[in-house]
């Protein structure tokens, strides 16, 4: 599903990933590129211009996360923004079914997949939900509809109201409905007559319907194949008869996926379920974070920008480490220990991951080691020159009082700091000589 908008944005955001740095220019040409791939994808022409808009907005001002390239990031950008239009309200895939019998009305055009819908969520709810579900078909134009109903809800082994010839749809809603309630049924659902278009018949019949049940949901099937003319029925339905969910079927084909976006974006209704193929459980829930790292067919750099952050953490870590087993540990290095602590709430966390740091880390943390004490000890290693930082012998008397006044503490403190980085240089250096298989390269594996 989706190949094409995914095809069109890979292609954009190719070119993207390459560049260094963007430029103003260089984004702007990149979301025009985007708001084109909408339009072929089918997008409509507002929803793709307020798309392309909102991930403007976004990304202006955005700090570029170190380590990602600036087209990561708006790769991003685009897919959070694709998240954020395709997510209803509520969870998806959610019916509302609370007090038996719910009533649950179908509509759409003939030959959206309405019936097989029906089928198809009656089964779900038997199977997964262990309903008691009754299945009824409205479309008295059609016996060869009745007929496919009945048939399905053999095969799924879900009840079908018994067809009798000569009512009308009003008639056999009424009918379902006592008929689900004398029989103890959870849900009853009403299978709509389908037209190859929308008529004044058409609405008159689901509303004189929709008036009589009273439904609970009223799901509207449409071909998500059919691009911007779902949208249209959406509309249209929506106006006429009101809709709660819509269920996107065909999305097993190699259809324009810009169909799901558009009808959010239009309807702003939530997209509940897609269809997946003609058997009876290609159904699923629509959920808005596969199909918008679907279309986009970019997950790893949506999911390298989230880690970016953890990454550079880790690779700083890592060369710290190596560092470290040379014997080398200088006031950076603390720093940035000092500072993952302060993150990860407290010494225990990063020392304690450390052979033999454990025990020492806790020594600490009894003399009162807390989130106030590793911001001091950051601020003085702040106030220090690069020099001092890279080479810690350097620090004598006036060196000292300069750093301690620079950060508004004593020298006292900063001597109880120096302690500390003498300790942790010493202990750094027995590990180092370990060697090889010494514990911190195994620590760093
Ligand atoms: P209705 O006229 O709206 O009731 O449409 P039907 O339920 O009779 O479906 C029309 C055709 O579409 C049937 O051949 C179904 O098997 C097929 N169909 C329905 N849903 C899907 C789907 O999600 N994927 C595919 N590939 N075919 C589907």
């Amino acid at each position: 599903m989706f190949e094409n908008l995914s095809d069109r944005l890979s292609g954009v955001f190719d070119r993207l990933t390459k560049q260094g740095a963007l430029s103003d220019d260089d984004v702007k040409t990149a979301l025009r590129e985007v708001r084109v791939a909408l339009l072929e994808a089918d997008v409509s022409l507002p929803v793709a211009r307020d798309f392309v808009k909102a991930v403007q907005e976004k990304a202006t001002g955005q700090a570029v996360t170190k380590s990602v390239t600036p087209g990561q990031q708006v790769v991003k950008i685009v897919h959070d923004t694709l998240i954020d239009v395709l997510r209803g309200e509520g969870e998806p895939g959610a019916l509302k079914i609370d007090n038996p019998p719910a009533p649950i009305l179908m509509v759409g055009l003939q030959g959206s997949g309405k019936t097989t819908t029906t089928a198809k969520l009656a089964k779900r709810l038997k199977d997964r939900d262990g309903k008691r579900v009754l299945m009824a078909s409205l479309d008295v134009n059609r016996p060869a509809a009745m007929e496919q109903l009945a048939i399905l809800g053999k095969q799924i082994g879900v009840d079908t109201l018994p067809i009798v010839k000569g009512e009308d749809p009003v008639q056999i809603a009424k009918r379902a409905k006592t008929q689900a309630a004398m029989g103890g049924y959870d849900v009853y659902m009403l299978d709509t007559a389908g037209r190859l278009h929308i008529d004044a018949d058409l609405i008159a019949q689901a509303a004189a319907v929709r008036d009589v049940a009273n439904p609970r949901e009223t799901l509207l099937v449409v071909d998500g194949l059919t691009g911007q003319d779902a949208v249209n029925v959406a509309t249209e339905f929506d106006d006429k008869i009101g809709v709660t969910g819509v269920v996107l079927t065909r999305m097993d084909g190699d259809g324009r996926g810009g169909a799901a976006l558009s009808m959010r974006a239009v309807t702003g209704k939530p997209i509940k379920f897609v269809g997946l193929g003609e058997k009876m459980d290609a159904i699923e829930t629509f959920e808005p974070e596969r199909i918008a790292g679907r279309i986009l067919g970019m997950g790893d750099i949506v999911a390298l920008v989230e880690k970016a952050q953890e990454t550079i953490e880790a690779e700083q870590a890592e060369k710290m480490m190596r560092r470290m087993a040379k014997g080398q540990f200088n006031m950076n290095d603390l720093k940035m220990q000092l500072e993952q602590m302060l993150k990860m709430g407290g010494m225990e966390g990063v020392m304690g991951m450390m052979p033999g740091m454990g025990k020492m880390a806790k020594q600490v943390q009894d003399a009162g080691f807390d989130d106030k004490v590793l911001k001091q000890q950051i601020a003085l290693i702040q106030s220090m020159t690069r020099k001092e930082r890279a080479n810690p012998q350097l620090l004598q008397a006036s060196r000292k009082k300069r750093i301690a006044k620079g950060s508004g503490m004593e020298v006292s403190d900063l001597n109880k700091l120096m302690k500390m980085h003498r300790q942790m240089s010493d202990m750094m250096k027995k590990m180092g000589k370990m060697g090889k298989g010494g514990m911190l390269k195994q620590a760093m594996k």
